[in-house]
């Protein structure tokens, strides 16, 4: 989209465009306009033919990259204005998916991308927040791309996470399998490709680069998001949480997911151009702790949990100052609720230690970023 990037100031040798952003007004960066051109433009997706919507972001100048925010919220707790936690990167025609909270398969759409069209998923964490839309998503994909053939250019749609996530797959898988038996049994014929064959799961057991498909790299680092006891079932079911880099045509991006203050994670933001941060405002977390109505030790221990398994904005400033991050781009904002996200509470605390760019995301903002200028 470089006429909406042309709108735009150049920050550090890129131009980037979003929405509802630091640097262009709405009016200017067209985010109201061009929400609305995207919903204008969008094509009825053809369940039929498989046909890929025309205003995705395939249009995108090859090799560009850019960050779609598809839900922003924070936890399970529901939001009227922030859905579950969801990110898509697109690179070029490549478009991977980072969590699937509840409702993003909606949210893709909103955005012009079917879901058949996810190349691949990565999860980062198994808390219900970040898995709990994978069932509807896998559904909806099977259901559109459900003659895809898979001995033509189509490959499986892979999904990437900790221990875990293949249960939490398999049973979507099943769940879907009763659907697809039906639809396969009627006007089909009996000649759909079933579930199990358009979709592929790839636990991810340790750190390290884990994927290369020559458009990006994929390094994994576990972090401190979780405390367990040491007999615990998730412990010795070795659950783990994972924060993810992309290396990009356009530069390194990290995701967080989740995750307290962690040297891997630092380590893992070095260099990077874009951090996407979770975040929690600790003055708006007591309050909203207070307001909450559990019991005072239960408050304590969410309180607890919340310093312990979650970035502060001050947190977020200093490992994005040390590592030399460009822009760091907040997500997964805690607590959720319109009347506690005040955008200065959120990003001054990362500014006290950050001199780069700070953007506090809403669901359905894009970030682009364009190659290096030389
Ligand atoms: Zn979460
Ligand atoms: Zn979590």
């Amino acid at each position: 989209m470089p006429k909406k990037a042309k709108a735009c100031t150049r920050v550090s040798g890129w131009r980037t465009a979003f929405f509802a952003t630091t640097f262009c007004a709405l009016s200017v960066c067209a985010g109201g306009a061009y929400a609305q051109t995207r919903q204008n433009n969008a094509v009825a997706p053809n369940a039929t033919t498989n046909t890929p919507s025309t205003t995705t972001p395939t249009e995108h100048p090859e090799g560009a990259t850019r960050i779609i925010l598809l839900g922003t919220n924070g936890g399970p707790i529901l939001s009227l204005t922030r859905h579950q936690p969801a990110s898509l990167l697109v690179v070029g025609k490549k478009k991977y998916l980072i969590d699937a909270g509840e409702g993003v398969t909606r949210q893709l759409f909103k955005v012009g991308v079917l879901p058949q069209q996810i190349d691949d998923i990565f999860i980062t964490h198994n808390h219900l927040d970040h898995n709990a839309g994978l069932p509807g998503l896998i559904s909806e994909a099977w259901f559109y791309g459900r003659h895809r053939k898979l001995k033509g250019n189509l490959p499986p749609i892979n999904l990437y996470g900790p221990a875990g996530t293949r249960q939490v797959f398999d049973g979507a898988l099943e769940s879907l399998g009763v659907s697809a038996r039906i639809f396969d049994s009627g006007l089909s014929g009996g000649d759909l490709t079933m579930p199990a064959k358009m979709f592929g799961e790839h636990d991810i057991s340790k750190n390290g680069q884990f994927f290369d498909d020559g458009t990006v790299r994929v390094t994994a680092v576990e972090n401190t998001h979780y405390h367990f006891g040491p007999g615990s079932a998730a412990a010795k079911a070795g659950d783990k949480s994972y924060s993810y880099r992309f290396d990009t045509p356009g530069g390194p991006i990290v995701f967080t997911g989740d995750t307290g203050p962690s040297s891997g994670v630092a380590a893992l933001v070095k260099g990077a151009d874009v951090l996407v941060s979770e975040v929690i405002s600790p003055k708006e977390v007591k309050t909203y702790i207070a307001n909450y109505g559990i019991s005072e030790a239960d408050a304590k221990k969410l309180a607890a949990h919340m310093q312990a398994g979650h970035l502060t904005p001050e947190d977020i400033g200093r490992m994005a100052q040390d590592g030399g991050v460009k822009t760091v781009v907040l997500t997964h904002v805690v607590p959720p609720q319109q009347q506690y996200t005040n955008a200065a509470e959120f990003t001054a605390g990362v500014k006290k230690y950050f001199s780069g760019d700070v953007i506090l995301g809403q669901d359905e903002m894009e970030y682009d970023v364009y190659a290096k200028q030389h």
